[in-house]
């Protein structure tokens, strides 16, 4: 191997510690314990969908999902009562199709989920992985649009890696163990299953300013703000962002993009919220 073999490796491994780092305590107030949020709002109806956990594609099954109608005040006019069943209806599919999947220590994928509609990606940073340059379909095509939309205004984003399997996870987390023993390497490693790099719906992205790296400063630069501001549109969101650590268990990650499909990103946007607020304010889990 020559040694510049050696530093790319170095390199790509560095980058994927650097985004697994940080598993903190994840907030035990997460989905586990979502059926309990009702009262609050007191919603004039739920609609039940019958799917499992979305995961239509690995075989995987989980519990049934409720989702909430938003217990508006302005409810009564009519318009806005056949919106809310429009935007329940939508995030019912979205709900089917998967993308609102949750995808941690608590919520780990089994070994053999692996996306079946994986689908390459054709902006990317050509130093990483080619084996994680895929999305799945819907988020792969999503994200094509809002690359090319972005390089309309003069920025350019590019993937650095996407889709994760199980088996790449898990050599990551083995060999970490084996250096570092495994208190040491479960603080900055993401055991196999409870990476979302898995699901496909995730892609880290990255641009000239920052050298193509995964750095916080990303969020500074001209690129960074411009997903903060227009990732949405395009049905993604920052799943991790500042100042949410203590519910994402993540740090910061500008870099860090999910697709959610377009409902629940424009909302998640425009509310300021996580992915796991939002899924604890609109969907119930039945357990
Ligand atoms: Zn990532």
């Amino acid at each position: 191997m020559t040694n510049e073999k050696k530093i790319k490796i170095i390199i790509i491994i560095f980058l994927i510690l650097i985004e697994s780092f940080v598993w903190k305590v994840y907030n035990s107030n997460d989905l586990s314990s979502i059926g309990i949020i009702g009262g609050a709002d007191g919603p004039t109806s739920i609609i039940v969908g019958e799917v499992n956990n979305g995961l239509k594609n690995g075989n995987h099954s989980g519990p049934d999902v409720i989702i909430r109608e938003h217990n508006d005040s302005s409810k009564n006019n009519e318009n806005q009562t056949e919106g809310d069943d429009n935007r329940i209806e939508l995030l019912k599919e979205a709900v089917e199709k998967g993308l609102l999947i949750i995808v941690n220590k608590e919520n780990p994928l089994s070994m053999d989920y692996k996306p079946d509609d994986l689908k390459e990606i054709k902006y990317f940073v050509p130093d990483r992985s080619e084996a994680s340059r895929y999305m799945r379909a819907e988020a792969a095509d999503a994200f094509h649009q809002m690359v090319d939309k972005a390089a309309e205004s003069g920025v350019e984003i590019k993937m650095t890696t996407a889709y994760r399997s199980y088996h790449f996870q898990k050599v990551l987390y083995d060999n970490y163990v084996a250096s570092y023993g495994q208190a040491a390497a479960d603080t900055f490693s993401a055991k196999p299953g409870q990476s979302e790099h898995q699901t496909g719906l995730a892609v880290d992205v990255s641009s000239p300013s920052v050298g193509y790296q995964l750095t916080i400063d990303y969020g500074e630069k001209n690129e960074g703000k411009w997903l903060a501001e227009n990732a949405h549109k395009f049905g993604f969101i920052i799943r991790f962002p500042k100042g949410k650590e203590d519910i994402t268990g993540f740090q910061y990650e500008p870099w860090h993009l999910r697709y959610v499909g377009l409902t629940a990103a424009k909302e998640i946007h425009e509310q300021g919220l996580t992915l796991e607020e939002f899924l604890q304010q609109n969907v119930i889990k039945k357990w």
